[in-house]
């Protein structure tokens, strides 16, 4: 089953906002505590090994490997202690060395016993085990050696690179600068929380999912909250935003009703493609110029927010940050439902994911799939991906976008 030509596919969308995607090319050095969530914008290097020494990967004894060839068990006289921070003499013929998890291995040792394979008088140790030539011995340079490249440019920074660029000495990183998004919410019947709902109001839900999205992308958010459904009002916040970020984001008012003036207002103010594509939930997305800066609308209803930032506004974002890992990769689940009569356009249901009970990964559905339903957010661990026109039925292999990647 093909689309309706008018719309376009999912993959098209993208395809034209990546294009427009600019990476942006500030770069400023920051200190390692305030890169976490930024991009890397030039490759690291390692300045020394890592470990810089030889090092005990056990708290034990260091020993001579030539000690230990008689029969009976081996007994050696404890002459030193190397704590870890500190540097130990050379290993004399016939004695051990009492060191501990990190300290530097002593010239002459090349094994180290584990405190528990040993029985000690205090002067004196017995070896009760079997030991193999460099046996908990963890080598200079095993993690990283001088000169390799750790962390490359367009990498986003989380805990653990972090924790690699500090394990080489790097105080600070050169990182894109963030990037500064403004974002406005049209609708008269919008109500912050903490102020009370009259009739036929309701409460801004999508300025919270696009205030943590945004901060989970290191972005800096300009928030100017709620717009009333008027052409005026709508041009005025756009045009208080056209200069000084780098991406507007709208929510709601995108569609074809006379209440939807987001399409008029970049009109008048800028320039616009409207699609309607292909995609179940979300069917409108707006995407313009106002001046240099980009602009993205999205639909209001929240499940169609949510899903059309992760599929469309997130890597448009992670792409003009300068990231290489801007697009989510699938994974293959196995179906645990039935989905008999698709629909023509592509849809993104929210599922969770268990373990069949034939050990591999199945997703089920929340049972209640409507684009007003943020609760199926919340309930679920990512998105089935099923194609235009294709029925699903329980067993079958399908397309997963885990939130685990999209929201992190
Ligand atoms: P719209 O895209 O403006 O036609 O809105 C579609 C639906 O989403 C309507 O039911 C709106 O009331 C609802 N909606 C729009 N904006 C928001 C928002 N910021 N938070 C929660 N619901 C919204
Ligand atoms: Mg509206």
């Amino acid at each position: 089953m093909t689309p309706n030509p008018t719309f376009l596919t999912v993959d098209e969308a993208l395809d034209t906002l990546l294009a427009s995607a600019r990476p942006i090319q500030v770069v400023e050095s920051i200190p390692l505590q305030l890169a976490i969530q930024r991009v890397l914008a030039r490759d690291q290097i390692s300045p020394l090994d890592v470990p810089p020494h030889d090092n005990s990967a056990m708290d034990g004894f260091a020993v001579r490997m030539s000690d230990l060839t008689a029969q009976t068990l081996p007994q050696l006289q404890v002459t030193q202690r190397i704590p870890a921070g500190s540097q130990g003499q050379m290993l004399q013929q016939g004695t051990a060395a009492r060191i501990f998890t990190g300290a530097p291995i002593p010239d002459g040792c090349d094994a180290v016993v584990m405190q528990e394979d040993t029985v000690s008088d205090g002067e004196t140790i017995k070896i009760m085990q079997p030991v193999r030539l460099g046996q908990h011995i963890r080598r200079r340079g095993e993690d990283i050696s001088q000169g390799s490249i750790i962390l490359t440019a367009g990498t986003r920074l989380g805990a653990a690179q972090l924790g690699l660029a500090a394990s080489v000495g790097l105080p600070n990183l050169p990182v894109t600068s963030r990037l500064k998004v403004a974002m406005l919410f049209t609708g008269n019947e919008l109500v912050t929380p903490g102020h009370p709902l009259t009739e036929g109001q309701i409460y801004n839900s999508n300025r919270y999912v696009l205030h943590g999205l945004l901060t989970q992308l290191g972005c800096e958010i300009t928030d100017l909250g709620n717009i009333p459904d008027n052409l005026e009002a709508t041009r005025g916040a756009l045009r208080q935003v056209a200069t000084g970020h780098d991406l507007i984001l709208t929510c709601g008012g995108v569609s074809v009703g006379e209440e939807d003036h987001v399409k008029a207002a970049v009109q008048a103010e800028g320039n616009l493609a409207l699609w309607r594509i292909a995609m179940k939930p979300g069917k409108p997305l707006a995407f313009g110029h106002i001046g240099d800066t980009p602009f993205i609308g999205m639909p209001g209803n929240p499940v169609s927010t949510f899903v059309t930032f992760l599929l469309f506004v997130r890597p448009f974002i992670l792409k003009r940050q300068g990231a290489t890992d801007y697009l989510c990769s699938p994974l293959k689940v196995t179906a645990g439902f039935d989905w008999l009569k698709p629909d023509k356009r592509r849809e993104f249901l929210r599922a969770q994911l268990s373990t069949s009970v034939t050990g591999t990964p199945e997703a089920t559905l929340y049972p209640h799939q409507g684009s007003g339903v943020l609760t199926s957010c919340v309930w679920a661990d990512g998105l089935v991906d099923v194609p235009s026109g294709r029925a699903i039925q329980a067993g079958d292999l399908v397309s997963f976008l885990p939130f685990s990647t999209l929201l992190g």
